[in-house]
């Protein structure tokens, strides 16, 4: 007896009619794929899930160094497919296939809300999905993991793991598609709180509308954000690098999500400004300004109307 699993919508209309006739077709093969997993390796011919390409035939070669890596674990059994935005390299089809829906809808969702035309950039993202931890941890050992989704972003290219029992699955491709969506229309040089903290906030919003439905849990927190814990704002803003403890990089990832939220409350426009200064160059303040005007008078101000906030419960805020 195979179980029906639910599409993973809902799609947003905006979505151009080939992109919605793509996730249409991907839905079908999840609701197939699932009864694959039941199935115990079904041979997937026949199926209708993605059509498989020879390494060779791909449209576009990964020259990456961590590209290679990953190729290089178990170098025999990877297979290759497309989708619009992806090139995927995989072990089983229908894990691939429940991965492209997801990658597309975040991919969209993200580069919408951030007002960049996707269009304009041709090149295809690698994304290499692994399936036992054996296996990552081998990889992982040439790359540095994101410490907090499980997950890699490298130059426009996403290496994750896509198992059942591994806990932080359940929205680290948002978290992960978030930083390849800000890497690429808004470069390399976003300081590492606005990166994660945007990753946070947008996989958090966006994986209540596409994967909640399917029971997931989210990723349990360290530690709760307090008075005695919290970063003042010049040194979150100006860290280089993630903590070294895991309770103080759950407080950095949890305060840097917090402060996206309050700043995309203020105004999402005003916050696609402050991005795109503050990606561009620009300082906090003068980002903050062009961003939000005279709303704050500096950073300064920011932290002492910020850290309330931080402190409490997560509420979500209007425009969040
Ligand atoms: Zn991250």
């Amino acid at each position: 007896m195979r179980k029906h699993r639910p599409l993973p919508g809902p799609f947003p209309a905006a979505f151009d009619p080939p992109m919605r006739r793509f996730l249409l077709i991907l839905g079908l093969c999840i609701g197939t794929a699932a009864g694959l997993a039941h199935a115990q390796e079904e041979p997937a011919a026949g199926t209708g899930v993605l059509p498989e390409v020879a390494l060779s035939q791909l449209s576009e070669e990964d020259n990456s160094l961590l590209g290679r890596e990953a190729l290089a674990v178990r170098p025999g059994d990877w297979k290759h497919a497309e989708t619009p935005h992806f090139i995927l390299h995989f072990f089983h089809n229908f894990v691939a296939a429940q991965a492209a829906a997801e990658l597309e809808f975040y991919y969209h969702a993200e580069s919408e809300e951030l007002h960049r035309d996707t269009s304009a950039w041709e090149r295809k993202s690698h994304v290499y999905i692994f399936e036992n931890e054996a296996d990552w941890h081998l990889f992982q050992g040439k790359a540095q993991l994101d410490p907090w989704s499980g997950g890699i972003h490298s130059g426009g290219n996403l290496f994750i793991i896509r198992n059942p029992a591994f806990k932080f699955e359940g929205r680290s491709l948002g978290h992960e598609t978030a930083h390849l969506v800000l890497y690429r229309f808004f470069g390399a040089a976003i300081p590492l709180w606005l990166n994660e903290g945007y990753a946070e906030n947008a996989s958090m919003r966006f994986y209540s509308g596409l994967e909640k439905r399917r029971g997931y849990m989210m990723p349990p927190r360290v530690a709760a954000l307090t008075a005695s814990n919290y970063i003042p704002l010049a040194n979150l803003t100006s860290a280089a690098a993630y903590p070294d403890d895991v309770i103080q990089v759950s407080i950095f990832y949890q305060e840097s999500e917090k402060l996206v939220a309050f700043l995309r409350a203020q105004s999402p426009e005003g916050f696609v400004a402050f991005l795109d200064a503050i990606s561009h160059g620009s300082q906090m303040d003068t980002a903050l300004e062009k961003g939000f005007g005279s709303r704050f008078t500096g950073l300064d101000a920011l932290d002492r109307e910020f850290a309330g906030y931080a402190q409490r419960r997560y509420q979500p805020l209007a425009g969040n």
